[in-house]
């Protein structure tokens, strides 16, 4: 157990256990609800509990990484139709059915659309 102690200043610092309290507030919100109003749930309902109970940095400083990360997924969405998790997961979207398919396909499996030359992940729409 020795080597776990190396993990002790990050559990002892409030940005990882806000985030921590996030993902587990998401994980169970996700059971009852969609991802997406899930990520919402979860990230006010931390700040409201850390406003109430802890120091209003923490949550302003999240808030901040969390705008970041949006922002470097936005960007190249709106601007070059790319998109990063696509992307990592190594898929692009269909068109027509906006369904996720392997980058290489040339032909959609679910609605037989066909993909037009350029092969590239993450491609969208
Ligand atoms: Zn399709």
């Amino acid at each position: 157990m020795e080597e776990l102690r190396v993990f002790e200043p990050l559990f002892k610092n409030t940005l990882f256990q806000f985030f921590l309290y996030m993902a587990l507030i998401q994980l169970l919100a996700q059971v009852f609800l969609d991802r997406r109003i899930a990520f919402w749930v979860s990230s006010v309902g931390t700040t409201m509990i850390w406003l109430k109970s802890f120091d209003p940095t923490t949550p302003l400083k999240a808030w901040t990484i969390i705008f970041l990360v949006f922002l470097i997924y936005m960007f190249p969405k709106v601007f070059l139709h790319f998109n990063l998790f696509l992307y990592l997961k190594g898929r692009k979207r269909c068109p027509d059915c906006y369904s996720e398919v392997h980058w290489r396909a040339k032909l959609c499996p679910f609605c037989k659309h066909r993909f037009k030359g350029v092969e590239k992940p993450g491609e969208e729409d």
